[in-house]
Protein backbone atom coordinates (compact mmCIF):
# COMPACT_ATOMS: atom_id res chain seq x y z
CA UNK A 1 0.00 0.00 0.00
CA UNK A 2 1.25 3.37 -0.70
CA UNK A 3 0.44 6.59 1.49
CA UNK A 4 1.51 10.04 0.26
CA UNK A 5 2.08 12.29 4.08
CA UNK A 6 1.62 16.30 3.12
CA UNK A 7 3.31 17.84 6.40
CA UNK A 8 5.47 21.36 6.18
CA UNK A 9 7.07 20.67 10.05
CA UNK A 10 10.13 18.88 8.69
CA UNK A 11 10.66 16.89 11.85
CA UNK A 12 6.86 15.84 12.22
CA UNK A 13 6.97 14.74 8.26
CA UNK A 14 9.93 12.66 9.04
CA UNK A 15 8.79 10.71 11.41
CA UNK A 16 5.85 10.37 10.22
CA UNK A 17 7.14 8.60 7.12
CA UNK A 18 10.02 6.87 9.34
CA UNK A 19 6.83 5.21 11.38
CA UNK A 20 4.57 4.46 7.93
CA UNK A 21 7.56 2.92 6.02
CA UNK A 22 8.46 0.90 9.54
CA UNK A 23 4.59 -0.95 9.05
CA UNK A 24 5.92 -1.37 5.49
CA UNK A 25 3.99 1.06 3.87
CA UNK A 26 5.32 2.57 0.50
CA UNK A 27 5.70 6.39 1.87
CA UNK A 28 6.04 9.75 -0.34
CA UNK A 29 6.27 12.78 0.72
CA UNK A 30 5.41 16.53 -0.06
CA UNK A 31 6.28 19.68 2.30
CA UNK A 32 3.36 21.84 0.49
CA UNK A 33 0.07 21.78 -0.85
CA UNK A 34 1.04 22.77 -4.50
CA UNK A 35 3.54 19.31 -3.65
CA UNK A 36 0.91 17.39 -2.81
CA UNK A 37 -1.55 17.91 -5.37
CA UNK A 38 0.52 16.93 -8.15
CA UNK A 39 1.23 14.17 -6.13
CA UNK A 40 -2.21 13.02 -5.22
CA UNK A 41 -3.11 13.85 -8.98
CA UNK A 42 -0.08 11.71 -10.51
CA UNK A 43 -0.48 8.51 -8.43
CA UNK A 44 -3.52 6.69 -7.66
CA UNK A 45 -1.89 6.17 -3.28
CA UNK A 46 -4.13 4.14 -1.42
CA UNK A 47 -4.07 7.09 1.27
CA UNK A 48 -3.21 9.71 2.19
CA UNK A 49 -2.31 12.23 5.60
CA UNK A 50 -2.68 15.43 4.77
CA UNK A 51 -1.77 18.02 7.29
CA UNK A 52 -4.49 21.03 7.60
CA UNK A 53 -1.86 24.19 8.33
CA UNK A 54 0.16 24.22 5.01
CA UNK A 55 1.86 27.31 3.17
CA UNK A 56 0.39 28.06 0.14
CA UNK A 57 -2.34 25.78 -0.84
CA UNK A 58 -3.82 24.58 2.53
CA UNK A 59 -5.32 21.33 3.39
CA UNK A 60 -8.42 22.43 2.79
CA UNK A 61 -7.78 23.84 -0.93
CA UNK A 62 -6.00 20.39 -1.45
CA UNK A 63 -8.88 18.37 -0.20
CA UNK A 64 -10.92 20.21 -2.12
CA UNK A 65 -8.94 19.99 -5.52
CA UNK A 66 -8.63 16.01 -5.27
CA UNK A 67 -12.20 15.44 -4.44
CA UNK A 68 -12.85 16.47 -8.16
CA UNK A 69 -11.43 13.38 -9.69
CA UNK A 70 -10.71 11.06 -6.78
CA UNK A 71 -11.97 9.34 -4.20
CA UNK A 72 -8.94 8.73 -2.22
CA UNK A 73 -9.18 8.10 1.29
CA UNK A 74 -7.71 11.76 3.35
CA UNK A 75 -7.47 11.43 7.36
CA UNK A 76 -6.62 15.22 7.94
CA UNK A 77 -4.36 16.69 10.67
CA UNK A 78 -6.13 19.26 12.53
CA UNK A 79 -3.85 21.81 14.85
CA UNK A 80 -6.97 22.53 17.04
CA UNK A 81 -9.58 20.24 18.37
CA UNK A 82 -11.78 22.65 17.01
CA UNK A 83 -15.41 21.52 15.85
CA UNK A 84 -15.81 24.17 13.17
CA UNK A 85 -12.11 22.23 12.09
CA UNK A 86 -13.80 18.76 11.99
CA UNK A 87 -17.11 19.85 10.37
CA UNK A 88 -15.40 21.48 7.52
CA UNK A 89 -13.02 19.01 6.92
CA UNK A 90 -15.88 16.15 6.63
CA UNK A 91 -17.97 18.31 4.51
CA UNK A 92 -15.07 18.93 2.03
CA UNK A 93 -14.34 14.84 1.81
CA UNK A 94 -12.10 13.85 4.17
CA UNK A 95 -12.42 10.58 5.82
CA UNK A 96 -11.13 10.69 9.21
CA UNK A 97 -9.34 13.47 11.59
CA UNK A 98 -6.60 13.43 14.27
CA UNK A 99 -5.56 16.38 16.48
CA UNK A 100 -2.20 17.07 17.10
CA UNK A 101 -0.18 16.25 18.97
CA UNK A 102 -1.60 12.42 18.65
CA UNK A 103 0.21 9.59 19.19
CA UNK A 104 1.94 8.02 16.49
CA UNK A 105 0.33 3.98 17.29
CA UNK A 106 -3.59 5.85 17.15
CA UNK A 107 -2.84 7.51 13.54
CA UNK A 108 -0.97 4.17 12.22
CA UNK A 109 -3.99 2.38 13.44
CA UNK A 110 -6.38 5.20 12.14
CA UNK A 111 -4.33 4.61 8.50
CA UNK A 112 -4.88 0.58 8.55
CA UNK A 113 -8.61 1.50 9.20
CA UNK A 114 -8.42 4.22 6.27
CA UNK A 115 -7.32 1.85 3.36
CA UNK A 116 -9.45 -1.04 4.90
CA UNK A 117 -12.59 0.92 4.74
CA UNK A 118 -11.31 2.76 1.20
CA UNK A 119 -10.97 -0.73 -0.03
CA UNK A 120 -14.21 -2.07 1.12
CA UNK A 121 -13.47 -4.35 3.74
CA UNK A 122 -14.20 -3.30 7.36
CA UNK A 123 -13.12 -6.38 8.70
CA UNK A 124 -9.63 -6.52 9.51
CA UNK A 125 -9.37 -10.06 8.54
CA UNK A 126 -9.29 -12.02 4.88
CA UNK A 127 -9.80 -15.49 4.42
CA UNK A 128 -8.61 -16.96 0.89
CA UNK A 129 -9.54 -20.84 1.31
CA UNK A 130 -7.28 -22.23 3.83
CA UNK A 131 -4.95 -18.76 4.00
CA UNK A 132 -5.72 -16.09 6.57
CA UNK A 133 -4.41 -12.86 6.18
CA UNK A 134 -4.86 -10.53 9.73
CA UNK A 135 -4.37 -7.17 8.86
CA UNK A 136 -4.01 -5.78 12.09
CA UNK A 137 -1.02 -7.56 12.77
CA UNK A 138 -0.11 -8.00 9.43
CA UNK A 139 0.44 -11.90 9.64
CA UNK A 140 -0.59 -14.70 7.93
CA UNK A 141 -1.58 -18.47 8.88
CA UNK A 142 -2.21 -21.21 6.81
CA UNK A 143 -4.45 -24.00 8.09
CA UNK A 144 -4.33 -22.22 11.00
CA UNK A 145 -0.36 -21.92 11.29
CA UNK A 146 1.46 -19.15 11.12
CA UNK A 147 3.64 -18.70 8.05
CA UNK A 148 6.61 -16.41 8.16
CA UNK A 149 6.34 -13.69 4.94
CA UNK A 150 9.05 -11.37 4.10
CA UNK A 151 7.55 -7.74 4.32
CA UNK A 152 7.54 -7.35 0.07
CA UNK A 153 6.00 -10.63 -0.07
CA UNK A 154 3.67 -10.09 3.08
CA UNK A 155 2.45 -6.42 0.46
CA UNK A 156 1.95 -8.02 -2.05
CA UNK A 157 -0.41 -11.27 -0.99
CA UNK A 158 -2.46 -8.07 0.96
CA UNK A 159 -2.76 -5.90 -2.34
CA UNK A 160 -3.82 -8.43 -4.31
CA UNK A 161 -5.86 -9.69 -1.34
CA UNK A 162 -7.83 -6.60 -1.35
CA UNK A 163 -8.55 -6.19 -4.97
CA UNK A 164 -9.64 -10.49 -4.77
CA UNK A 165 -11.04 -11.33 -7.91
CA UNK A 166 -9.62 -8.47 -9.97
CA UNK A 167 -6.73 -8.93 -12.32
CA UNK A 168 -3.80 -6.93 -11.02
CA UNK A 169 -1.56 -5.71 -13.01
CA UNK A 170 2.60 -5.51 -12.73
CA UNK A 171 2.39 -1.97 -13.03
CA UNK A 172 0.03 -1.26 -10.56
CA UNK A 173 2.01 -3.52 -8.04
CA UNK A 174 4.66 -1.43 -8.60
CA UNK A 175 2.99 1.77 -8.55
CA UNK A 176 1.37 0.86 -4.60
CA UNK A 177 4.40 -0.95 -2.92
CA UNK A 178 7.14 1.04 -3.85
CA UNK A 179 7.81 4.65 -3.11
CA UNK A 180 9.45 7.29 -4.80
CA UNK A 181 12.63 6.97 -2.81
CA UNK A 182 12.38 3.16 -3.95
CA UNK A 183 14.18 1.98 -7.20
CA UNK A 184 15.16 -1.65 -5.76
CA UNK A 185 11.49 -3.60 -6.55
CA UNK A 186 12.77 -3.00 -10.32
CA UNK A 187 11.30 -6.69 -11.73
CA UNK A 188 11.40 -8.91 -8.82
CA UNK A 189 7.50 -9.09 -8.33
CA UNK A 190 7.76 -12.90 -10.03
CA UNK A 191 10.13 -13.86 -7.83
CA UNK A 192 8.13 -12.66 -4.64
CA UNK A 193 5.37 -14.03 -5.89
CA UNK A 194 6.88 -17.43 -6.30
CA UNK A 195 8.44 -16.91 -2.76
CA UNK A 196 4.09 -16.82 -1.70
CA UNK A 197 3.32 -19.79 -3.90
CA UNK A 198 6.12 -21.51 -1.89
CA UNK A 199 4.91 -20.91 1.36
CA UNK A 200 0.57 -20.33 0.87
CA UNK A 201 0.54 -22.86 -1.84
CA UNK A 202 0.88 -22.88 -5.77
CA UNK A 203 -3.17 -22.01 -6.29
CA UNK A 204 -3.73 -19.13 -4.08
CA UNK A 205 -2.34 -17.05 -6.69
CA UNK A 206 -3.05 -16.96 -10.78
CA UNK A 207 -0.91 -15.64 -12.76
CA UNK A 208 -3.11 -14.41 -16.12
CA UNK A 209 -0.25 -14.00 -18.99
CA UNK A 210 -0.13 -10.78 -20.31
CA UNK A 211 -2.25 -8.81 -17.79
CA UNK A 212 -1.10 -9.79 -14.16
CA UNK A 213 -1.72 -11.59 -11.19
CA UNK A 214 -5.23 -12.56 -9.53
CA UNK A 215 -6.29 -14.56 -6.22
CA UNK A 216 -9.77 -15.87 -6.24
CA UNK A 217 -12.43 -16.59 -9.27
CA1 LIG B 1 1.55 22.51 9.25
Amino acid sequence: MRILVVEDEPHLLRSLAKALREEDYAVDTAAAGDEGLFKVESCDYDAVVLDVMLPGMDGWQLLERLRRSKLTPVLMLTARDAIRDRVRGLDTGADDYLVKPFDLSELLARVRALIRRGAGKPCPRIELGEVAIDLRSRTVTRAGQPVSMTAREYAILEYLAYHRGEVVTRTALYEHLMDESDDTLSNLVDVHVFGIRKKLGADLITTRRGQGYCIGP
